[in-house]
């Protein structure tokens, strides 16, 4: 099983830190081993100190395909869930400025929250999936599906010319803006509309 994830997919997301807005995907991957138990806390690393969340949808590969058209891209899920793609900023700021790969930054333990999937067709507008984070009670990320990029299905598309996709890969579909840093204590809650699919407390 395998996490692909989609970088400044959302454009004021990619200006608040700076980016350029990219004309193909930004597309990089975390290890299975990223995804935090369910049952415990995220416990920050000792080698950051600029931990970050970056609340996503995430949606759920339900059949091998490779070389998917985009038109086509629809039949490969039908689940979505609200992740976290917790992130040290400091260390990707330290790989990007030497021009290397993100992925110590990224993959880490723990790196992926993962909520509880619901069906598609429970959304009641899958053209505009609302999505949000809790920070401690206050809402500090809003997204709407609307504003990515690219889509879901052009994400789907896009990476199985490079990857088989298979059944039970996730997709991290980007952030939108109002990342920030996590200290010991928060707690952080995840929404899509107001149904809430995931908790974590952060040790
Ligand atoms: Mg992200």
């Amino acid at each position: 099983m395998k996490i692909i994830c989609v970088g400044r997919n959302y454009s004021e997301h990619a200006r608040e830190l700076n980016n350029p807005v990219n004309e193909t995907p930004v597309i990089f991957m975390k290890p299975d081993s990223s995804i935090l138990d369910r049952r415990l806390p995220f416990f920050l690393p000792d080698f950051s100190n600029d931990i970050h969340y970056e609340a996503e949808l995430v949606i759920k590969i339900n059949r091998l395909g490779k070389h998917i058209d985009e038109k086509f891209a629809h039949k490969y899920y039908d689940e979505l869930t609200l992740g976290i793609d917790f992130t040290a900023r400091d260390k990707q700021s330290e790989l990007k400025s030497k021009g290397l790969p993100w992925e110590l930054a990224k993959g880490f333990d723990g790196s992926a929250v993962v909520g509880d999937f619901i069906p598609f067709n429970e959304l009641s507008n899958s053209e505009e999936i609302l999505f949000s984070l809790k920070k401690n009670g206050e809402t500090v990320q809003n997204g709407n599906s609307r504003d990515m990029i690219f889509s879901i299905d052009y994400i789907i598309s896009y990476v199985s010319m490079y990857f088989t996709l298979k059944k039970g890969d996730l997709i991290f579909t980007g952030t939108p803006a109002g990342v920030g840093k996590v200290a010991k204590d928060d707690a952080l809650e995840g929404f899509i509309g107001d149904k809430s699919l995931l908790k974590v407390k952060i040790k």
